[in-house]
């Protein structure tokens, strides 16, 4: 066997790199491909005016000590570096719903969110109890969110809760239940579909701890990457794969687009896997399976609106806003172009020249792709610049137009304080990170079939394994907690939860 790696990683984004890191700590030989210059994925940051915009990550659930996620990052060596700023404690987040004023909290700290919250429903403090128990309860039943090995079984206890039913059958106020789901953006809820640990596994992260990674989510790539330089693992960006050549039942050699080989004894695949699919040649993949994933419906996509701000001009909000249009949040998601923005989520970062003020604002609306399609044959981003041409560009400049009205209407000093702007729409996540469609989390997690839309770390292929957000759940918290059982794959869960929980802080 000439395999010269140990392991060959396809993807540097989030999920790729903390497995890189969690194996060659292990000692292994590990070798992580990227297709961009930038590492990280949705990790990415750019500049616009000499100010840092994060392409994706705003703000992250579970970095305070004593959470799951604190114990991963302190064992990969990267959480005493990050720079972190953390929300309004008594409102990280805030929802708000058509011309309605009252803007409502959702605060940190399990008492502290009861308490903020009855605030404004005095008679629901029993029912906001309530979720609270039950939101931990259903993260009880996913052992790796408490860094135990446990068995499948117990998530198959919960799993089958769906979140619109678990919330009505908690409190009967439909606003209260409108303001627990209102910043389902999150997670791309749908109503009737999507399961209550999706919600749940989310909002407790934040409920615990929510932070800003300052000055961009891009720190967590650039300290990933250095602790893969520090314990010998070789990263190759611009190095875009195309195929991957299975022999005799193991994948042996994963070739990029300028004809370069990787061996390795293993693989992980750090990609959606249609994308994975569409590059793999070997017949142990089934048609069926093939077509399984093909027709596997995804999660919304995104159109976010960048702003750098007049120094000292707009008040920072030391919280996100998440905005519906309608009273049902469960409704923008199936908007219709003529309604759009159906809703929107706003992202404030602070001056650190002027304290108090904003430098920035990122503002998030859910797109369907159907919206951009006419423009899907072009393909631009950082290693293949393309111009998608005056009408895409017209597109995009209305649309911007459209969601800055609507903001105004809540936040007017906005108003003659924007220096610059830029818009990325639902074709430049597709571009970025090679998710199909743009989606925002991947492939849509449905309670009515949860084998079909639940995808394992293991491939037919035994030396294939997935990692990633369309593997069990997105986001930071969901794709390191899914690292770890890619990874558990290679070198054994109980071996690996035992490093990182050794000398873990108590407290959760
Ligand atoms: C708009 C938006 C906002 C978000 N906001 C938050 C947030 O505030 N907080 C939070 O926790 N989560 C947030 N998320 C979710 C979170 O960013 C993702 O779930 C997570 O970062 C996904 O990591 P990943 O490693 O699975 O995938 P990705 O980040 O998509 O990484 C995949 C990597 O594979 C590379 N790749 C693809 N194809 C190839 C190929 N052929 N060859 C080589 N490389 C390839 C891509 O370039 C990319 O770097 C957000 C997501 C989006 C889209």
């Amino acid at each position: 066997m000439d395999s010269r790696y140990d392991v060959v990683i396809i993807g540097g984004g989030l999920g790729g790199l903390l497995s890189g890191v969690l194996l060659a700590k292990e000692g292994m030989k590990v070798c992580l491909l990227e297709k961009d210059k930038q590492l990280g994925g949705c990790l990415q940051t750019f500049s616009l005016h000499k100010k840092v915009f994060d392409s994706c990550v705003h703000y992250i659930g579970g970095l305070g000590e004593g959470h799951t996620l604190h114990s991963i990052f302190r064992y990969v060596g990267i959480m005493d570096k990050l720079h972190l700023k953390a929300f309004d404690t008594n409102g990280f987040d805030r929802i708000a719903f058509g011309n309605d004023e009252t803007e409502y909290p959702q605060a940190t700290g399990k008492e502290n969110f009861t308490e903020q919250l009855a605030r404004y429903f005095p008679r629901e403090k029993d029912a906001l109890e309530q979720y609270v128990r039950t939101v931990s309860q259903a993260g009880d039943h996913f052992p790796l969110y408490r860094l135990r090995a446990g068995s499948p079984e117990e998530k198959s206890a919960v799993s089958g809760w769906g979140l619109v039913d678990t919330l009505n059958s908690i409190t009967s106020n439909a606003r209260l239940r409108q303001v627990l789901a209102g910043n389902n953006l999150l997670y791309a809820g749908e109503a009737g579909k999507t399961p209550f640990y999706l919600h749940a596994l989310v909002l407790e992260s934040y409920i615990h701890s929510a932070h800003k990674i300052v000055p961009g989510s891009s720190q967590l790539s650039k300290f990933l990457w250095q602790e893969l330089q520090q314990h010998g693992a070789e990263v190759h960006r611009n190095t875009e794969i195309v195929k991957l050549v299975e022999e005799n039942g193991e994948l042996r050699y994963a070739e990029s687009a300028a004809g370069e080989r990787y061996y390795g004894k293993h693989f992980v695949a750090n990609l959606h896997p249609e994308a994975l699919l569409g590059m793999l040649e070997s017949k142990l993949v089934r048609p069926a399976y093939r077509n399984r994933i093909k027709g596997l419906e995804q999660t919304i996509s995104t159109f976010m609106l960048n702003l750098v701000l007049a120094p000292g001009t707009v008040p920072l909000r030391r919280y996100n806003l998440y905005w519906n249009a309608a009273e049902d949040s469960w409704q923008a998601v199936h908007y219709q172009p003529q309604e759009w923005p159906a809703n929107y989520a706003l992202f404030f970062t602070e001056d650190e020249h002027n304290p108090g003020y904003a430098e920035s604002l990122s503002i998030l609306a859910y797109m369907h792709y159907d919206e951009v399609a006419r423009w899907a044959h072009t393909h631009n981003h950082t290693g293949h610049k393309e111009d998608r041409g005056e009408e895409y560009a017209d597109f995009k400049a209305r649309r911007s137009e459209r969601l800055l009205n609507k903001v105004l209407e809540r936040v007017p000093e906005l108003k003659g304080n924007i220096v610059a702007q830029s818009a990325a729409s639902p074709l430049t996540y597709r571009d970025y990170t090679a998710t199909p469609k743009g989606s925002l989390y991947g492939i849509l997690k449905d309670v009515n079939k949860p084998a079909e839309t639940t995808i394992a770390t293991r491939t037919r292929i035994p030396n294939l394994l997935l990692t990633g957000q369309n593997v069990n759940l997105h986001g930071v918290l969901g794709v390191s907690i899914t690292a770890i059982a890619t990874c558990a794959e290679l070198v054994g869960m109980e071996h690996l939860l035992h490093k990182i929980t050794l000398n873990r802080p108590v407290g959760r």
